[in-house]
């Protein structure tokens, strides 16, 4: 072929949301009034406090120039102001925080500061994307770690092999878990711990919906695991947390080594987010996160709206105590990928398929709570009325 492109751009395959999306406009091109439960995005707006502190910082011409590669001092003391109260963990501003533009391009820059080509790289079978896709952008080798429905979509670390434990770089965990719902204890971050110090692999844990939680559950962090520090990083959104998927804000904590690192690769592709940004996450996490609560519960109504709905047809799933999806099987005789075909056809709904999320995806879907009630009810009962007919 004359203009080869890079093998490792050419075989990766498009953003499984994107295929989606794609599909979806050509549907409302012909004009049909489509649902879509299918990306996790927020529908409420970001708090008001945090939109004015946005407003007020626009007025100063010093908030125009680039920022600092890390992250602004006040952002990094805001986010480690957080992680005192929140969880009674202490980080060094300086060297414990990382500014990102969004936890996305913070993971998918960490596989690339961290793995070699031909490292393992232990990924949660069904997770969210980004940790296969980086990992395959870097060369390495993925370990789909089987998240077993038994446990509670926890993984067994005895299932991943002496030869993989040898040549594995990192391994990522998320709870709240994307696409899953699932959520643990701190227990478990101190088994993973624990796991994984021992073998030497780097533990990366996605914290995206660890404000995104139902009635008294509260998420733990890793960092509050004994000696977590010396083996993981986290990953935090204001995204989810404060409903602001397009502003792009996020942070890495943990590890200084991983965080200088990271830090490194970053200051090299990309120059921090624009400030007002910066200074409005600050607002947001040193809040006393009270406005939290109401948004918190109108996902909870959801899920239990949608849970109603999706048990009356016969579908079986567990109401989460967290994050903003609700994970199904499908029904007998179908596949992810013929479910999702059949309820977008006949329904106009759109739902994930649980083998965009990895192998062990396969026989179930994800459904996102994140459109207005009204919708919610209305794809329900959309649903409802297309596999009564079947
Ligand atoms: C949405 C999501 C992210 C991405 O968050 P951004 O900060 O908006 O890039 C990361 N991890 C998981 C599991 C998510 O669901």
């Amino acid at each position: 072929m004359k203009h080869p492109a890079a093998k490792r751009a050419e075989a990766l395959p498009p953003y499984t949301f994107s295929k989606i999306q794609a599909k979806k406009k050509a549907l409302v091109e012909q004009g049909l009034d489509i649902i879509d439960l299918g990306i996790g995005d927020p529908d409420l707006p970001t708090p008001g406090f945090i939109k004015e502190r946005l407003i007020k910082e626009l007025d100063d011409p010093a908030n125009m120039r680039y920022s600092p590669f890390d992250g602004t001092r006040e952002f990094r003391e805001a986010v480690s102001t957080f992680y005192r109260r929140r969880f009674q963990v202490d980080l060094d501003p300086d060297t414990e925080v990382l500014m990102l533009i969004g936890s996305k391009e913070g993971l998918a820059h960490l596989v690339l500061s961290m793995v070699d080509p031909g490292d393992a790289v232990i990924v949660p079978d069904p997770s969210y994307p980004v940790y296969r896709m980086a990992a395959h952008l870097a060369g390495g080798r993925i370990y789909d770690l089987k998240l077993r429905e038994a446990l509670g979509f926890r993984p067994d670390f005895r299932d991943i092999p002496q030869d993989v434990l040898k040549r594995a770089k990192l391994a990522f965990l998320n709870y709240p878990g994307n696409p899953t719902g699932a959520t643990v204890d701190l227990a478990f971050f101190e088994e993973a711990v624990a796991f994984f110090a021992e073998h030497g692999i780097w533990l990366v844990h996605d914290s995206a919906y660890n404000l995104v939680t139902f009635g008294d559950y509260q998420a733990p962090s890793v960092l509050q695991a004994e000696g977590a520090k010396d083996v993981a990083v986290e990953f935090g959104s204001l995204s989810k947390a404060f409903n602001m998927t397009g502003w792009r804000i996020g942070y890495a904590v943990g590890n200084r080594r991983v965080i200088q690192l990271l830090k490194t690769v970053k200051s090299n592709v990309d120059t921090g987010q624009f400030l007002p940004i910066q200074k409005a996450a600050a607002a947001a996490l040193t809040s006393d996160l009270s406005v939290l609560a109401t948004r918190n519960a109108i996902y909870e109504k959801r899920a239990d709206v949608m849970i109603q709905a999706l048990k009356a047809i016969g579908m079986s799933l567990q109401k989460p105590k967290g994050s903003i999806f609700l994970w199904a099987k499908v029904p007998d005789g179908e596949t992810s990928a013929s479910f999702c075909e059949k309820l977008l056809e006949e329904a106009g709904v759109i739902l994930t398929p649980g083998s965009a999320f990895g192998p062990n995806g396969e026989g179930y879907c994800r459904i996102s709570l994140s459109v207005p009630d009204e919708r919610l009810v209305e794809a329900a009962e959309r649903i409802r009325r297309v596999t009564d007919r079947s």
